[in-house]
């Protein structure tokens, strides 16, 4: 089932020029799965001349006809859902029934894409003479590089080539090289949906290598990213000096907010179901569960009940409702803030450690007992940590909400009107969600503030990050 993965340069598989590639490993088992094509600058060159000659074809296809070779992809994912969720959940981890709602997110957030590009409209300017018509016009800005993680890879490509397509660009796309195949099922789609060859272009290898050849180079005029801060301001610096615009995705360390008023078991059955999806590496996942001290024994009682009765294993096994991390790196990365959180007085209430000793599984864990300068606190876990905390006012937990630098997403609950209101105005956070799950729809904003990054990845504005304003002023002769 699992394959090799080539690389997709103007509309063909390829292998490497050098005929390098990386292994690719099962989570679940840590043994090595297929092997994934490692580009070399030869490559990155072709890809950067289809990418060229792509975006001068597909910039003139009208929206419309656009929008239909995005919709056909989008049928074209559904039908593949099965498929592309066991390939996705061999190499990534996932349960299968999770890898699966990534895929049929992923053909939405097409059909969004194919429709919101029918409308980038531009404006006209009345102007100071009879005779002059002052056009603001959205053009596509042209060739895009764009890198994308793991945790969901599938549905962090489609966001970046979605977006690009449907604004008429053409994009080289980096998936990330731990799960390459499902990404790789784009290649396949898009061509099959008629897209015309060197609009999409996929590769993989070495990150750092592909991005400092990419990003500066001139042919490229527009970077997305989805990874984590540091990678991201490096990138975003790099793309600064070549002045070329930017989209950063980065990481978070959200707060979770529970007060006394709030439905406290709704509170954390929905906090724990969004905690341990995808083994807690999400970019949005609540970290910092701030419970006021009247509902904190109860809370925490029952996250710990809901954090014991995951069931944890291999994707592939009926019943799995969390797999293992992505690879034995995110493991010890994981083990190593757990342990020293301990060391500086932090307590464990149930997980901890890792299970077994095969494959990258680890506990779901809860830890109380934490201050504020524990590394744990600061540095985003990535894994299915749950780090619970009491506080007393509004002020408190407005307080250590926006203690950090990150500020991607943010979730409250409570019956108090006053408190939504007063939330939607201190919290700063790009996104926050209060008394339900409600991110990262493909019709709304998803993107952070502060070191978390800029740009949106959803909504009306996704697209903006895709289009140039130009201004034409014109007269008659
Ligand atoms: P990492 O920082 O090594 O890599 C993160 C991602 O960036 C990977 O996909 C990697 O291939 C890519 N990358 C790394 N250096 C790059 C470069 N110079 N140019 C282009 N791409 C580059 O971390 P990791 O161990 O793979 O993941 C752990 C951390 O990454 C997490 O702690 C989390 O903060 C972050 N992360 C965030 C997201 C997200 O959705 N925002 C997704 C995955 C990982």
């Amino acid at each position: 089932m699992y394959s090799d993965v080539q690389l997709f340069i103007d509309g063909k598989w390829q292998p490497a020029q050098g005929g390098k590639t990386i292994d690719v490993f099962n989570p679940a088992s840590n043994e090595v799965i297929g092997k994934v094509a490692s580009a070399s600058k030869a490559d990155l060159d072709l890809a950067l001349k289809a990418a060229e000659r792509g975006f001068k074809q597909w910039r003139r296809v009208s929206p419309y006809e656009r929008s239909k070779v995005l919709r056909r992809a989008a049928d074209l994912m559904r039908e593949r859902a099965d498929k592309m969720a066991t390939i996705l959940s061999t190499e990534q981890g996932k349960p299968v029934g999770e890898a699966k709602a990534e895929i049929l997110t992923s053909a939405d957030l097409l059909d969004w894409f194919a429709e919101e590009g029918r409308r980038t409209y531009g404006r006209i300017v009345p102007a100071r003479a009879a005779g002059v018509y002052q056009l603001v016009v959205k053009e596509p800005v042209g060739p895009v590089a764009a890198f994308t993680p793991w945790n969901f890879p599938v549905s962090q490509t489609v966001r970046k080539v979605g977006a690009a397509l449907a604004t008429g660009c053409s994009i080289i796309v980096k998936p990330p090289e731990e799960t390459p195949a499902s990404p790789a099922c784009l290649g396949d789609i898009f061509k099959e949906a008629g897209l015309p060859d060197g609009v999409l272009n996929i590769v993989y290898g070495n990150p750092p290598e592909i991005s400092g050849y990419l990003v500066p180079h001139p042919i490229i005029k527009k970077v997305s990213f989805t990874g984590s801060v540091p990678v991201g301001k490096h990138l975003a610096a790099l793309a600064g000096t070549h002045m070329k615009r930017a989209t950063m995705e980065l990481g978070g360390h959200a707060p979770a907010m529970v007060f006394d008023d709030a439905d406290v078991d709704a509170a954390a059955s929905i906090l724990a179901g969004s905690k341990f999806r995808n083994a807690g590496q999400v970019c949005v996942s609540p970290t910092r569960f701030l419970i006021q001290e009247g509902v904190y024994d109860r809370f925490l009682g029952k996250f710990v009940d809901h954090a014991r009765s995951v069931k944890v294993g291999d994707g592939a096994a009926d019943g799995t409702q969390m797999g293992p991390l992505v690879n034995e790196r995110r493991l010890e990365a994981v083990e190593k803030l757990i342990n020293e959180a301990v060391s500086d007085g932090a307590t464990i209430e149930t997980g901890g450690k890792r299970i077994g000793n095969k494959g990258s599984f680890f506990e779901p864990t809860v830890m109380t007992g934490l201050t504020a300068d524990m590394r744990i606190m600061n540095e985003e876990p990535f894994g299915p940590i749950a780090l619970v905390m009491p506080f007393k006012s509004f002020d408190d937990v407005v307080s250590e909400a926006n203690r950090l630098p990150y500020g991607l997403a943010a979730y409250a609950f409570t019956k108090s009107n006053k408190t939504v209101t007063d939330l939607g105005s201190e919290i700063e956070t790009g996104m926050l969600t209060i008394n339900h799950l409600g991110l990262a729809l493909p019709e709304v904003p998803f993107g952070g503030i502060k070191d978390s990054g800029y740009g949106s990845e959803g909504g009306t504005e996704a697209l903006e990050a895709y289009l140039i304003t130009k201004f034409v002023s014109q007269a008659g002769h």
